[in-house]
């Protein structure tokens, strides 16, 4: 992943819901802690999933760091024991998969590959398909998605937090590093050429919500949300049937500027507002980089919001979709949305919203936010129409 477990803080422990309420308090005090998405009424839709009317589901929740970042995982049964073993299992999926793909573990499969010296690595299969994944959604999104850019990354200083901005020549030199058409995947074995580096950083957290979500489901579990640094996995719907209610936080700091309605689905939103730096020229740097010119992101989007079943298709679309800005992400969904179905939601830095057809029915504009515009984008007209 990008970047290392700066804290070891686990809150791991399953907790009923009465004492939810002081580890969500605890979690937002932490530096680490954001979230793109705000899990919204969650403790509400626990009150009436307590019901004996409806088989006495009761809320249990881990919440723990990995992956870079705090994850939050609240799932909905009336069995104590297997809904903690549930969580536990889930838990250390997510522990085993940064173990593959650290970049700084040196037992990991991401790290035996970024110092083979131009040799070919077996990674184990896991790594083998998601690495598979990264370089077909790079070759599908011309590049916006690059793997390789981890030594970009750490130029800039996002990879140790200890930002700086390099020297135009320096990014130009890293930049003959980059290049995801010279990874190679065959089985197990890879092949990355001699000076470059891989980082999982942009699709990992998506697949790993697909995986944890997965384990729930086969440990019995129908009713689930997983929160993982901001990115959502919903397993199936609330307790009673009804769509999950997400809030979606406002790129301009301003709590939420939406709410979206969903189940069985994955809501992934990348920007540039959550990690960045100030220059000393009093610029702002964020951390999503252009793979062509090796520079942040800077091209009028504020936020991406990708919505799909799949996690790891989620994730690797909201960081691609954001580098290539308004008109290309449409382009992209009106393109790829038949054989590829997903949802998006992006927000524009003058505060416009474009939404995908499906979904505008499921999305609701905050009142403080009334003076942003929303254009629905649809699969026929060539630009949104104002609504
Ligand atoms: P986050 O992981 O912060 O939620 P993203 O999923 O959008 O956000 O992933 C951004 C991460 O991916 C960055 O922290 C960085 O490690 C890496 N990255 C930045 N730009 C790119 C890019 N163009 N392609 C692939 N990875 C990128
Ligand atoms: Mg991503």
């Amino acid at each position: 992943m990008s970047g290392t477990v700066k804290e070891a803080v686990s809150l791991m422990e399953v907790l009923p819901e009465s004492d939810q309420n002081f580890v969500l308090e605890f979690i937002k005090k932490l530096r680490f802690f954001s979230l793109a998405v705000i899990l919204w009424i969650i403790m509400s839709i626990t009150m009436t999933a307590c019901s004996p009317m409806q088989g006495r589901e009761e809320a249990y929740s881990a919440s723990f760091f990995a992956m870079d970042t705090y994850m939050t995982f609240t799932v909905y049964d009336d069995d104590a024991k297997a809904a903690r073993e549930a969580l536990q299992q889930a838990q250390e999926e997510i522990g085993a998969l940064e173990a593959l793909w650290s970049v700084t573990d040196e037992d990991s499969d991401i790290y035996a590959l970024n110092h083979s010296g131009g040799q070919p690595v077996t990674v184990r299969d896991e790594t083998a398909g998601l690495l598979s994944f990264a370089v077909k959604m790079a070759q599908e999104t011309d590049g916006a998605l690059e793997p390789t850019l981890y030594p970009v990354l750490t130029a800039w200083g996002f990879t140790t937090e200890v930002n700086r901005i390099p020297a135009a020549e320096e990014i130009e030199k890293l930049l003959e590093c980059v290049g995801y058409d010279r990874v190679k995947v065959e089985g197990s074995l890879v092949t990355l050429e001699d000076g470059m580096m891989l980082d999982l950083g942009s699709v990992g957290k998506g697949y790993a919500g697909d995986r944890a979500g997965r384990i729930l489901i086969e440990k019995g579990i129908n009713s689930a949300l997983l929160d993982i640094g901001g990115n959502i996995q919903a397993v199936g719907a609330r307790p009673d049937g009804s769509d999950w209610r997400l809030g979606l936080r406002s790129p301009f700091g301003e709590g939420i500027f939406g709410t979206l309605q969903i189940s069985d689905r994955a809501v992934v939103t990348s920007g540039n507002y959550e990690r960045y730096f100030i220059g000393e020229d009093g610029v702002r740097y964020g951390h999503i980089i252009d793979p062509e010119t090796g520079y942040p992101v800077n091209n009028g989007l504020a936020s991406v919001t990708i919505i799909a079943g799949d996690g790891k298709l989620c994730d690797a679309l909201s960081t691609s979709l954001f580098v290539m800005g308004l008109s290309d992400a449409v382009a992209y969904w009106k393109t790829h949305q038949e054989e590829q179905p997903f949802d998006m939601i992006l927000v524009t830095e003058d505060r416009k919203i474009y939404l995908t057809e499906e979904i505008k029915g499921k999305f609701n504009l905050q009142k403080e936010c009334k003076d942003m515009v929303i254009y629905p984008v649809t699969s026929s007209v060539a630009e949104g129409k104002k609504r």
